[in-house]
């Protein structure tokens, strides 16, 4: 019950263990076909430019950037937290100038220092930012942050790796021009794919690029020979076919839920994890109304050996927790609420070994 990898559906693991199948086999190109059509029902999108990277999260994170900047881009990111931060890193590794809007650790993105900071800057081209930011808990309001780079005339990369699957995600509705999750958070699989997709004024964009994009592996032109095109597939690399059918089990399940039902799970098993976390003297890190449903944090209480807590609640009952990262190290606990763990036995089983350890 950390920030993920959780436990995920014994479906998911026994679709793992088949037998696997060629990058190109007839039979496997039908099942990446078959995830492109989960995936747009679980972006919410109609993008054609909608597949899977074979690799963790931080792979469509720079997939994302590599394809859209060119060297010299002004781009501006949002940062309150690690990830977001990593963002700002790999815009400047590519030769991007990253411009910092800067939140506090802890709190959603106040949109009119996004406002601001655009006007300051009108020769910005992208705006990059994070929907659940998992080192902190909070969630921001992209759908505004969203409209705000729009009407400066940029295009949007948003980090949807936590939110996906289990928090209201909508690529079409908020014009998010390219996206990125991983598999092993909201959507409820093993780690190791990261889910992308594209807008056309992203595709546009990155057609239009006067540069080379600089990457061989994350080049959307390269990638869409692999993944687009009805007979002529062209090798680009070799699928790890069993992460495939897992991932590809895991999106049936949330279908076979229905998104919005998944949403609204996560948001009330949350209501109850706090409450009750509250019950036994946790007190919640950020403020009521920014809280990431599926990935709750709580301070440390004064005076407690957090690592020592961490242990016995591993050593003891079986329980993984997460802890702060970055300058939140030592200060908060996070815990995950996600997918297949996202229930009422789970909340009780962590709340009663929590009680134990602190007692
Ligand atoms: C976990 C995470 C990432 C990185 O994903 P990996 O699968 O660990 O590479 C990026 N952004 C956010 C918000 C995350 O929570």
């Amino acid at each position: 019950m950390g920030p993920g990898p959780s436990n995920v559906h014994p479906k998911v693991l026994d679709a793992m263990s088949k037998a696997p199948l060629g990058h190109l086999d007839p039979q496997f190109i039908a099942l990446m076909d078959e995830i492109k059509f989960l995936l747009r029902y679980t972006f919410k999108t109609e993008n054609d430019s909608t597949f899977v990277l074979s690799g963790p999260g931080s792979l469509g994170m720079e997939a994302c950037l590599v394809n859209l900047i060119e060297p010299g881009d002004k781009v501006v990111v949002c940062v309150g937290g690690y990830f977001a931060n990593r963002m700002a890193q790999i815009i400047e590794k590519i030769g991007g100038q990253a411009v910092v809007v800067k939140e506090t650790w802890g709190r959603a993105i106040e949109p009119q220092k996004l406002e601001d900071t655009l006007k300051q800057n009108p020769d910005t081209k992208i705006v990059a930012f994070v929907h659940a930011e998992t080192s902190t808990g909070a969630l921001s309001n992209i759908k505004q942050l969203s409209e705000i780079a729009h009407k400066h005339n940029c295009l949007v990369v948003a980090d949807v790796v936590t939110s996906l699957g289990a928090t209201n995600v909508l690529v079409d509705d908020w014009k998010l021009d390219a996206v990125y999750s991983c598999s092993q958070k909201g959507l409820a699989c093993v780690a190791g794919m990261s889910p992308v997709s594209f807008s056309e004024e992203a595709v546009l964009h990155i057609k239009n690029r006067k540069t080379p994009i600089r990457s061989w592996f994350n080049d959307l032109n390269l990638l869409e020979s692999y993944w687009k095109g009805q007979d002529k597939r062209a090798y680009h690399h070799t699928a790890p076919s069993n992460q495939f059918y897992g991932l590809h089990e895991a999106l049936i399940i949330l279908k076979e839920e229905g998104i919005e039902n998944a949403w609204r799970r996560h948001k009330e098993n949350s209501a109850k994890l706090i409450s009750k976390l509250k019950m036994i003297g946790l007190d919640p890190f950020v403020p009521e109304g920014e809280r990431i449903p599926n990935l709750i944090t709580v301070k440390i209480p004064f005076g407690i050996d957090e690592v020592n807590v961490r242990n016995e609640l591993l050593n003891k009952h079986n329980l993984e927790i997460g802890a702060g990262l970055g300058e939140l190290a030592g200060k908060i606990w996070r815990i995950g609420l996600m997918g297949y763990n996202s229930n009422e036995k789970m909340i009780d089983y962590c709340i009663n070994a929590i009680k134990d350890v602190l007692k």
